[in-house]
């Protein structure tokens, strides 16, 4: 079982946490450059690495919020949390961001990246 630091509440059980899959996939505007095959590849094309990964996770029988976690597949070492809307900052999280397959397509290439707003 997994160790997870909530951002929040500190170190918990896997079993509190929710997984929400890959994190930072943009979702595709109504752009009229955007088809059914580039639709497509976004919702059910996945990315499923051996090494680095980027997650989504829940702390749903905690604080149910959410952030990024970047962790290791084969050997399930958490390299990174960081908050939702920004991006790794380890060189590790740096390098499995760019080495997904998204970064180069199509529909990403339509889309608008997420943007942290400011309070
Ligand atoms: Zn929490």
């Amino acid at each position: 079982m997994l160790k997870i630091k909530c951002p929040f509440c500190g170190v918990r059980d896997e079993s509190e946490f929710s997984c929400g899959g890959e994190a930072h996939i943009a979702r595709p505007t109504t752009d009229l450059k955007l088809t059914d095959k580039i639709f497509s590849e976004y919702l059910f094309m996945k990315y499923n690495p051996k090494g680095v990964f980027l997650e989504r996770w829940c702390h749903t029988s905690g604080c149910r919020r959410w952030f990024n976690l970047a962790r290791d597949t084969v050997s399930h070492e958490i390299i990174e949390i960081y908050p939702m809307g920004v991006f790794p900052k380890t060189v590790k999280g740096k390098k499995a961001y760019q080495a997904n397959w998204r970064r180069k397509s199509k529909y990403e290439a339509v889309s608008k990246p997420a943007k942290r707003t400011k309070k």
